[in-house]
């Protein structure tokens, strides 16, 4: 058996039809996932951190216990190092982790208030790039904060919508991380950030997995140029 074969078009040529077919092909699968922003930039940040080499299961743990043990961000910030990496032990590397997060939420404090309320009136070009100014934040973490916290115009490009994109021939083959993201928002129609990240995300998870796509039985399989004979 041979590998998926990656991308065979380039961002800039892919044609908006055909995003609009594989668009609304997806949307018939899993249909148009409905995530009005929730407006917690730090809670989003701070989740994303905690996301990081675990299952959601285990982030979600160590979350709730930091918010039980520490209420305030300013709680977290200020508090021993060792107090932060105990309540996020359940979710894995929480030496490194609590570290990262006091990092972040000192550098967000140096404007003033710990806040980053702000974000969305600064525009999404400079809300982007002070995210990834802060500790350790990259695009991937920038864009989870702008779309799930605010609905601004950014899309997160993680393991599977990487591999699923990549395989529907929607990415240069071995682009970097700087240019997915660039291509799948030059790519994504405004307003259909969530549903795009979404969608491939789930399409992933469910049917074109890393190892052993399931490409006799995927539904997706007539538009896919990294389909497995
Ligand atoms: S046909 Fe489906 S499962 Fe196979 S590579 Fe394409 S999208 Fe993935």
């Amino acid at each position: 058996m041979r590998g998926p074969i990656l991308a065979c078009l380039s961002p800039a040529r892919v044609p908006p039809a055909r995003v609009r077919r594989l668009r609304a092909r997806l949307a018939e699968l899993y249909g148009v996932p409905r995530m009005p922003p929730h407006g917690h930039p730090i809670a989003e940040l701070v989740c994303t951190v905690l996301s990081q080499s675990t299952n959601d299961r285990n982030r979600d743990v160590a979350y709730l216990r930091l918010r039980e043990r520490l209420p305030t961000w300013e709680a977290v910030r200020d508090a021993p190092v060792e107090e932060v990496e105990e309540a996020i032990r359940p979710g894995g590397i929480s030496k490194v982790k609590s570290v990262r997060i006091q990092q972040i939420l000192e550098a967000i404090s140096e404007r003033g208030d710990l806040s980053l309320d702000w974000l969305p009136d600064v525009g999404v070009d400079a809300a982007r790039a002070y995210l990834c100014s802060l500790p350790g934040v990259g695009r991937k973490t920038a864009a989870c904060v702008l779309l799930f916290s605010f609905g601004m115009h950014d899309i997160p490009v993680d393991t599977h919508v990487s591999r699923v994109g990549g395989r529907l021939g929607l990415f240069r083959e071995g682009a970097g991380f700087d240019e997915l993201h660039d291509a799948m928002l030059e790519l994504t129609p405004l307003g259909a950030e969530l549903e795009l990240h979404v969608n491939l995300l789930r399409h992933g998870r469910r049917t074109c997995h890393a190892r052993r796509p399931a490409c006799e039985s995927c539904a997706m399989r007539r538009m896919c140029p990294g389909r497995i004979a």
